[in-house]
Parts: C-alpha cells; sequence; structure tokens
C-alpha cells in the first residue's frame, strides 16, 4: 500500500490551506502551486515548498496540467489533491495523475467522466431505482419534439446543460411561447463555459429545496454516507448558505436519500468523497440531481457535526486503505451553520467588488471556524472566484449555530470590498430561516437591497470607511490591535459599525 509523503495541492486559496494543515497533522509534507498574481498568498507561505507555475489567468497556470505533473517529479510529490474547481472534476487530468504513476487524491477518471455529464449520470443510475425528476432521459435534438414533451411535463420546465456546473446554463421556461429564446440562450450559454452544447429539459420543481448528501468510499468497495447539508439559500442557482443537519427531514427520509445517495455512488464505482445532490418538494419527496466528485466547499459543516475529517479520509483512500468508520458509528451531533464571505456587493445583485482588504479581523471564539486565505493588506484578485472566506458555526442545536453565526458575524471586519456577510446576517435573522421554512426562491422571495439596511451602503458610513483606511494606514501599530472583549474604540469602532446592521 503506498503511503503518501507529499502532496501538491494543484489550487489556491481557503482550500489549498486547508487541505495543507490536514497534510502537515498527517506528517505529510506539502506543495503549493501559485499563479503571478498569487505570489504572496497564504497558501503559498504556509506550504513547504511552492512553486510558480505560469501568469495570473488559470488557463495558463492553475490549469496547466502539464506543468503541474513537471512540478511533482522536480520535487519527488507521491499524490496530488485538486480541491475544488480549477481540474478537480476533469477526468483527464486524473488520468494523466494515474499514468505519471503518482496518486490522484479523488475519485477515478472514469466516475468523473460518468458524473462530469448530467444525462451520462441519469443513464448510469438508472438501474437503482434512483428517484429522478421527469424530464428528456437524453440530449435535445428536436426541438419540435422537445416542446411536445415539455408540454406533458408541465411548465415551467428547465433546459439544462448536460456539461453544467456552477449553476450556469441553466434556464426557466414559463410557457411554450418562450422555449425557443431560452433554449437559444442556455446553448449559447453551454457552449462557451462548457465547450458543449448538449442541453435536456426537467420538470422544473416549484419551491424546492436543495438538500445533497456526503459520501465516502474506499477503494475495496465500503461506501457510507455523512449525512446531508442543506444549500437552499442561493443567488443564481449558487449556495450562499449552508446548514447541516437539514432543518426539515426525518430520519426516516434521511436514512432513504442517504441509501439513494450510496446506490448512484455505487452506480460509478466510486471511490473518495462525493457529494449526491438531491432537489427536495414541498411533500418532501426527493429526486436525484446530479453528483460532484470532489470535495466540495460546504464540506466543514459536515465535518462539524460528523467529527469526520474528510481530507484525511480522502488522503486514506487514495493509499488504498479500507475505510475504518462505519455507517452504524455514526451520528450526528450538534448544528452548523455555514455563510460563504463573497467579495459581492449584495446591495447591487451580488455583482463581485475585488479590491484590497484595508481591514481584515478574524471573529473568533468557541465554535467558530474561518476557513479563509486572506490577510488584512491583501487584494483580491479578479483572475479567480470571488470568494474570500467560510465562516463557520457549529452550536448544540440550530438556533445556538445560528446565535453564534450572528455573532461571529458582528465580529467580522472586513473594509476595502463590499462582502456578502451583511446578507449572511439577513438570512440569519429572517424568520423564514429560523423556522426552517424556506426554498431556493429565499432570495427572490425576501430580499431585496433595501432590507440590508447596511450602514456600509450610507454617505456617513462610506466616509467613516475612508476615514478609517487613512487612519488604519497612518497609525499602523496602534490600528493592528486586536480588538480586547469587542469593545470598540476610534478607529475600530467606525469599522466594528461598518460591518453591522442596523
Ligand atoms: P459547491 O459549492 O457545491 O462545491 P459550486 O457549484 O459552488 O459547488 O462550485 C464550486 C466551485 O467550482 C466554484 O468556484 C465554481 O465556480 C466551480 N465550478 C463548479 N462546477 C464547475 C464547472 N463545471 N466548470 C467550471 N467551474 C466549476
Ligand atoms: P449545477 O451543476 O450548476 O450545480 P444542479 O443540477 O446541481 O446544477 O442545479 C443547481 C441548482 O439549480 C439547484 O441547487 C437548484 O437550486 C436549481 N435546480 C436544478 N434543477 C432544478 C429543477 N429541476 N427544478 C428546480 N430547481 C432546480
Ligand atoms: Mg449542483
Amino acid at each position: 500500500m503506498p503511503t503518501i509523503q507529499k502532496i501538491l495541492v494543484a489550487n489556491r486559496g481557503e482550500i489549498a490551506l486547508r487541505i495543507m494543515r490536514t497534510a502537515r497533522e498527517m506528517g505529510i509534507q506539502t506543495v503549493a502551486i501559485y499563479s503571478e498574481a498569487d505570489r504572496n498568498a497564504l497558501h503559498v507561505r504556509y506550504a513547504d515548498e511552492a512553486v510558480c507555475v505560469g501568469p495570473a489567468p488559470s488557463s495558463e497556470s492553475y490549469l496547466k496540467a502539464d506543468t503541474i505533473i513537471e512540478v511533482c517529479r522536480k520535487l519527488n510529490v507521491d499524490a496530488i489533491h485538486p480541491g475544488y474547481g480549477f481540474l478537480s472534476e476533469n477526468a483527464n487530468f486524473s488520468r494523466i495523475v494515474r499514468d505519471a504513476g503518482l496518486l490522484f487524491i479523488g475519485p477515478s477518471p472514469e466516475s468523473i467522466e460518468v458524473m462530469g455529464s448530467k444525462l451520462a449520470a441519469k443513464a448510469a443510475v438508472a438501474h437503482y431505482n434512483i428517484p429522478m425528476v421527469p424530464g428528456t432521459p437524453s440530449a435535445i435534438t428536436d426541438r419540435d419534439e422537445a416542446k411536445v414533451i415539455s408540454a406533458q411535463i408541465g411548465y415551467p420546465v428547465l433546459i439544462k446543460a448536460s456539461a453544467g456546473g456552477g449553476g450556469k446554463g441553466m434556464r426557466v421556461v414559463e410557457c411554450e411561447a418562450d422555449f425557443d429564446e431560452q433554449m437559444d440562450r442556455a446553448v449559447s450559454e453551454a457552449l462557451s463555459a462548457f465547450g458543449d452544447g448538449s442541453v435536456f429539459i426537467e420538470k422544473y420543481v416549484t419551491s424546492p429545496r436543495h438538500v445533497e448528501i456526503q459520501v465516502l468510499g474506499d477503494q475495496h468497495g465500503n461506501i457510507i454516507h455523512l449525512f446531508e447539508r442543506e444549500c437552499s439559500v442561493q443567488r443564481r442557482h449558487q449556495k450562499v448558505v449552508e446548514e447541516a443537519p437539514s432543518a426539515i427531514l426525518t430520519p426516516e427520509i434521511r436514512n432513504a436519500m442517504g441509501q439513494a445517495a450510496v446506490d448512484v455512488a455505487r452506480a460509478c464505482g466510486y471511490y473518495g468523497a462525493g457529494t449526491v445532490e438531491f432537489i427536495v418538494n414541498d411533500s418532501l419527496d426527493f429526486y436525484f440531481l446530479e453528483m460532484n466528485t470532489r470535495l466540495q466547499v460546504e464540506h466543514p459543516v459536515t465535518e462539524l457535526i460528523t467529527g469526520v475529517d474528510l481530507v484525511k479520509q480522502m488522503i486514506y483512500i487514495a493509499e488504498g486503505k479500507p475505510l475504518t468508520i462505519r455507517q452504524e458509528d455514526l451520528q450526528i451531533k450538534g448544528h452548523a451553520v455555514e455563510v460563504r464571505v463573497y467579495a459581492e456587493d449584495p446591495a447591487n445583485n451580488f455583482l463581485p467588488d475585488v479590491g484590497t482588504l484595508d481591514t481584515y479581523i478574524r471573529p473568533q471564539g468557541n465554535g467558530v471556524r474561518v476557513d479563509d486565505g486572506f490577510e488584512q493588506g491583501m487584494a483580491i484578485p479578479i483572475y479567480y472566484d470571488p470568494m474570500i472566506a467560510k465562516l463557520i458555526t457549529y452550536g448544540d442545536s440550530r438556533d445556538e449555530a445560528i446565535q453564534k453565526m450572528i455573532r461571529a458575524i458582528d465580529e467580522y471586519q472586513i473594509s476595502g470590498v463590499q462582502t456578502t456577510l451583511p446578507f449572511g446576517r439577513f438570512v440569519m435573522e429572517h424568520e423564514a430561516f429560523r423556522s426552517g421554512q424556506f426554498d431556493t426562491g429565499f432570495v427572490s422571495k425576501y430580499f431585496t437591497p433595501e432590507k440590508l439596511a447596511s450602514p456600509a451602503n450610507s454617505t456617513e458610513s462610506t466616509l467613516a470607511a475612508v476615514l478609517a483606511a487613512y487612519l488604519l494606514e497612518n497609525t499602523k501599530p496602534k490600528a493592528t490591535l486586536s480588538m480586547p472583549n469587542g469593545t470598540a474604540t476610534g478607529t475600530k469602532k467606525s469599522q466594528w459599525k461598518a460591518n453591522r446592521l442596523g
């Protein structure tokens, strides 16, 4: 059985750091790669060795498979962890890694290939009795036929890119008159984002919830699930707030979904960590959406409620070790909530708002986990995903986790860019979220920028932020002192207030 001694993390930012931390705990050496835009990044400083692999655009650096393999040869690396995004769901890359005699910390190229296509995935699980949303079983080739099927399914329907991901290539069609226009849009978006214009139709489930199951499989055919994550608070079909467990599942439905997820994994001979996504309607019927063959952004909420380090398990599995966790050993303990802190302006349609983190002070304390890749004074590069951090809180109960989240958001001090933190606070305080009765329409149903009432949007606070930034620049030693007992003075106070909601 190969034992990994040196891992290269083919990623950047918070996830690169998160992976290297576990590797270090396991006594494994770490190698970072970075682009010219990331020279001073924290993941570069954290690694035992770091190699620049090219200019800022990811196509010229983080996506350069051959360069990455070359780095592994030079530095005697034995395994590559791809993180999420970038090359993580690229079957070809995992094949190249395998052919180079290295371990890919993830599933086989064959599993990635099948699950990378939503249509192939549906075909693969067809024999397993997994509930699926009504729709076309293959890519649309004939529009008239597609319209007939849509009418049978009943509008609204969703046109979806088979190769889709990250919420892209998806169009809702309300009625037949809109069909052609939405179809054109979906195909062109799919072509430009994924280089593959295949689209299919699914019934658009109204008021759905997104609930996904974490699975772990080893190379000996053992597969377990680690319960669910609720990810229904989304903008642009992308998640912003996640939690585990879901506020609405019964133990029976949880078991049934867990079993279905294990079957999906079995259908593609899965090993490694993976996520099976389901859509759940208001009667709690669930339907298979897709499987993500990688570590998920929101994996920490699962780690907190199960006590399992998913990256550690991924490493053991890649080494060929059998799983030592049995399904019956697993229990949900407590509740965890995650807010993704994006450099985006929630008051302006969640548009990315890149810039420099003039102030950046993390919340701390019992039950608070911050996974990030930035420090005060760093700029958020325009080339990559604008996620600054993931703020995760854990408590004995859902209410406790939410209260901790509100406290942590209030402590988090960020200036220089707008962030999704005030939106996170809005969600935590909203009665629909508090009661657990919400769906993927949360943002469109309840959220308008005025609801933020954030001082950060007012002229007064903009002035305060400018003044604070000036003071920070000119009184460095004092300004970088951390705040004692949450009490704020001078510069700090205006910053403190700038992050709070009225
Ligand atoms: P999750 O949050 O569930 O892990 P996301 O859909 O939010 O998954 O994607 C995580 C990251 O991977 C994001 O940065 C997203 O842009 C990227 N991503 C996901 N799927 C694709 C894809 N097919 N092509 C390119 N990027 C993708
Ligand atoms: P991606 O690969 O982009 O993540 P998914 O199939 O996982 O695509 O869907 C992303 C999101 O889009 C879901 O979380 C859900 O909010 C919405 N969605 C997907 N399919 C449906 C459907 N059939 N009905 C309603 N909403 C859907
Ligand atoms: Mg998805």
